[in-house]
């Protein structure tokens, strides 16, 4: 097995018996990469099931209004469930059937990835439980039925402060106590190896599409590329396939939540410090007694308190740079889209158009800023409602 690291970042910190399961899967998805008939299951689905490639789209309204830089949206809010997450949980379902798992565990904060995994199940006849934080459970049951209808069993965390990283937690316990048949199938960027390298090999299908198709239509490449940073999947998904074009810049946009310095937000890389948490060394809100601090967004896709190695890595060496965006500026993005394009954003996204707001008036109108619109906002509806009635 290749041992993996990101720089000093990532590893694998956890029991000794999930080391053999965390083998299994490492071997598991070299095989199965290279594996032509893996491969052309994959692509099928890729293409037939979630709709891809996604299209890219000029923003030309939005642009004018801003006067600046031209905006283009990677539509990953058109696939299948209704975001990148889809890319992630058809390939580790996948997986999960290739190593002959018959069940499939995994965590979810909001519920996005426990109904696109939820999903890749039903699609793949594979058994589904799903961890949720029993917050989250009550506070997300749209989400809840949806993985009931899809034939998920859907199990509320007591445990901690009953969130996501209590969910993970529970998660890998399930796992060490039946890891012979079952698969755990991590929602991001993140957890040991080799999930974070696992997770981004089946994101970078985003930036390799966008890069090819930017190249097309503008026969340039873009001066920067913008995804907002949850655990990092869809970040890093973009991402990747610009590491070696210099000139492109890479930006995250992580939640700031209240305000950097409030003690309410998700921004591990601009607020954290280096830590070890589900089982890989990384940036997370911490203490300074090191214990990590419940994360805050009013988007739940971003309320995790940590990131993953990579881009920890990525910041480290400053090839990419990391920025946050508020609740309030984040709304406001919100809304503007919807006028300007008639798009609804999720939540999460928005944070990376506040980004782009607040950028692309003061660059040349042949300048290109490339953003992935990674999810559309229909679940995001209660929550903005509330927002707006409490003004
Ligand atoms: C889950 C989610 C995110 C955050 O996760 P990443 O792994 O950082 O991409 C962002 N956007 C949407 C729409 C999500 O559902």
């Amino acid at each position: 097995m290749k041992t993996e690291r990101f720089g000093e970042f990532g590893g694998s910190y956890v029991a000794e018996p999930l080391k053999k399961c965390l083998a299994e899967i490492s071997q598991g998805f070299e095989q199965a990469f290279n594996d032509a008939q893996f491969k052309e299951m994959h692509h099928r689905l890729q293409r037939d099931y979630i709709g891809r490639p996604s299209p890219l789209y000029f923003a030309e309204a939005l642009s004018k209004d801003l006067g600046g830089a031209r905006v283009y949206f990677k539509r990953e809010d058109l696939n299948h469930t209704g975001s990148h997450k889809i890319n992630n949980s058809i390939g580790q379902a996948l997986l999960a059937k290739y190593l002959n798992k018959k069940r499939v565990i995994a965590e979810t904060g909001a519920g996005q990835h426990g109904v696109a995994m939820a999903t890749a199940c039903a699609l793949l006849s594979l058994e589904c439980i799903v961890y949720m934080g029993a917050k989250d459970y009550h506070r997300q049951s749209s989400n809840v039925q949806k993985m009931n209808l899809l034939g998920a069993t859907v199990i509320p965390v007591t445990s901690g402060s009953q969130s996501l990283k209590d969910s993970m937690n529970e998660a890998l316990r399930d796992w060490v106590n039946h890891s012979e048949s079952t698969y755990y199938a991590v929602g991001t960027a993140a957890g040991p190896t080799p999930f974070p390298r696992l997770v981004r090999e089946l994101q970078k299908i985003i930036g390799i599409e966008a890069r090819r198709q930017l190249l097309e239509r503008e026969t340039t490449l873009p001066d920067q590329v913008i995804a907002c940073i949850g655990g990092g999947s869809n970040a890093i998904g973009l991402m990747h396939a610009f590491y070696d074009d210099k000139k492109v810049e890479l930006i995250g946009v992580e939640a700031a939540g209240k305000g950097i310095g409030s003690g309410l937000s998700s921004a591990a890389i601009s607020e954290g410090t280096i830590g070890v948490l589900h089982g890989n060394r990384s940036y997370y809100l911490q203490d300074t007694g090191g214990q990590v601090r419940e994360a805050y967004s009013i988007s739940a896709g971003l309320d995790y308190p940590g990131v993953g190695p990579e881009h920890a890595l990525l910041h480290k060496t400053g090839r990419a740079k990391y920025v946050s965006a508020t609740d309030k500026e984040a709304l406001s993005a919100f809304h503007y889209l919807a006028r300007t394009e008639g798009i609804i954003p999720a939540l999460e996204p928005a944070h990376a158009l506040a980004y782009v707001i607040k950028t692309a008036p003061s660059m040349r109108k042949d300048q290109i800023l490339l953003m992935n619109l990674c999810g559309r906002g229909d679940k995001d509806m209660t929550i903005v409602q509330e927002a707006m009635d409490a003004h």
